[in-house]
């Protein structure tokens, strides 16, 4: 499989660390609000790649975060902490927020049928752990306390913009433009591991004992410290939205890497922004987002959602608008339809079916090209329908433990798919009539069977009917 990895900068091969495992560790929530459509479309990318690469017949390990605590306003140490921002919005406990939200994002995934993870991870379960490697990275002179915090010290680590691949002054721009909150810090892009329970966060209201203090883990810490717990020092691949290579996943690399000397994820894949027409990007702290129920409020199936974003490759920006999700909509219809006709009409599979199943293989083995496999399936449709030969069900189950669109459920279920005694007897009736090339009498069935809703075609292989209503 060819993965585009944001650390080299080119597609390349992926070789698991052991042989037919993958581990897998992706940035989850931050459980404060809904998720919006765009987060969704970054886990949809999650669950494509585990299933691709279960289709591929690795036994994956798929580990996510749930982040309860310590992600700040700013992905920069900046402002207040997201949960406590939640809480107050809402008037609830900075918990009941938390399991709140948590539970709305699996419901979320449920319905756009993502995978659940091997292991989902909350942060304020593992507060411990992220000490420990706090400890680590003092130890060995990675880190260094000031009044108010437990800083990384970037200047310590030569590599620490190597995924970025931009020169440090850039990357600290953000850093610089807004208020330097701590004087003693030594430059400004390092970090917190750990805020004290002092200054502005004196009241924060989720705090742990610490070697320093009362305090609370910063947001990076925890995906190092949860990622090394569950998958080891080095491990597979990291993925997350674009959004996280300069600074989440550039600290997180840093971190993990300082404690241990080692490479930690070895492929780190990003998918691209989805924007809301216009160009804006899509905000949650911006207030105003569209959320998964904004669209089934509309009238939408969820997976009309998935189908849509499985439309556009996940290294580029998706533009949601209204039509594009309409045409989206037919088009999952299109397939329903289309697979519920095909198991109505039996046939089994031949040989010209497998040059598509080589194909959309082919497809997803080159860095997960969705749109490429998708434009596959059809073509084997369109040629199914062309020939007449309609034993495909099995290619595009298949397909779909990729696509996650639950097609066997467009199925017609057997209970549908029998036929009432009186028409099979008709149809038999027909086909006799035909046989003897009595054309007044079949004609004359086949109009009684469409006025009770059954249509028929001739096929080489004999009749099928379907339903029209
Ligand atoms: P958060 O809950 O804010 O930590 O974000 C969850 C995930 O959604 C992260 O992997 C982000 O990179 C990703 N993300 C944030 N905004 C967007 C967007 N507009 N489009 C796609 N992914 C996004
Ligand atoms: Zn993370």
């Amino acid at each position: 499989m060819q993965l585009y990895n944001s650390l080299t900068r080119k597609k390349e091969e992926l070789v698991a660390l052991e042989p037919d495992k993958v581990k897998i560790y992706t940035c989850g929530p931050t459980v404060y609000n809904y998720a919006h459509i765009g987060n969704l479309r970054t886990y949809i990318f999650a669950d494509v790649l585990k299933r691709s690469l279960e289709f591929e017949g690795y036994d994956v390990t798929q580990v996510m975060n749930v982040t309860d605590v310590g992600h700040l306003t700013s992905d920069d140490d900046l402002g207040e902490d997201k949960m406590e921002a939640g809480a107050r919005r809402e008037g609830k406990s900075i918990w009941d927020i938390a399991r709140f939200y948590e539970e709305a994002f699996f419901n979320d995934a449920e319905a756009l049928n993502i995978l659940r993870p091997s292991i989902v991870a909350r942060a304020t379960e593992h507060v411990p752990t992220m000490i420990e490697l706090v400890l680590r990275l003092q130890e060995r002179d990675y880190a260094y306390e000031t009044d108010q915090a437990v800083y990384f010290d970037v200047s310590k680590f030569p590599d620490y913009t190597k995924l970025a691949g931009q020169a440090l002054e850039e990357q600290i721009i953000g850093a610089r433009a807004e208020v330097q909150v701590d004087q003693e810090k030594k430059n400004p892009a390092d970090f917190a591991l750990w805020f004290k329970a002092v200054g502005r966060f004196a009241n924060h209201l989720m705090q742990w004992d610490s070697p320093w203090g009362k305090g609370f883990p910063g947001w990076h810490i925890e995906c190092s410290a949860m990622s090394m717990r569950y998958l080891g020092e080095t491990f597979d691949i990291h993925t997350g939205g674009v959004d996280h290579i300069p600074v989440h996943h550039t600290n997180e690399i840093a971190q993990s890497e300082a404690a241990t000397g080692k490479q930690f994820a070895r492929y780190w894949l990003h998918a691209e922004f989805l924007i809301v027409g216009g160009g804006e990007k899509m905000a949650k702290s911006a207030g105003e987002f569209l959320r998964l129920q904004s669209i089934t409020d509309r009238g939408y199936d969820p997976l009309d959602y998935r189908f849509l974003c499985l439309q556009v490759h996940y290294r580029s920006k998706l533009t949601f608008t209204w039509e594009a999700l309409d045409g989206a909509k037919a088009g999952y219809r299109r397939l329903k339809s289309f697979i519920d006709q095909a198991s109505r009409a039996g046939g089994t599979e031949q040989p010209w079916m497998q040059e598509y199943r080589e194909r959309f293989r082919e497809e997803v083995l080159d860095d997960l090209n969705m749109p490429r496999a998708m434009a596959v399936m059809w073509e084997m449709i369109r040629e199914a329908n062309t020939r007449r030969e309609l034993g495909v069900l099995n290619l595009l189950y298949d397909f779909d433990q990729v696509l996650g669109l639950k097609l066997s459920e467009a199925a017609a279920s057997a209970e549908e798919r029998e036929l009432e005694p009186e028409y099979a007897a008709l149809i038999v009736e027909r086909e006799k009539a035909r046989a003897q090339k009595d054309w007044t009498r079949a004609d004359e069935i086949r109009r009684e069977l469409a006025t009770v809703g059954i249509a028929i075609e001739d096929r080489p292989e004999g009749t099928v009917w379907r339903r029209t209503d």
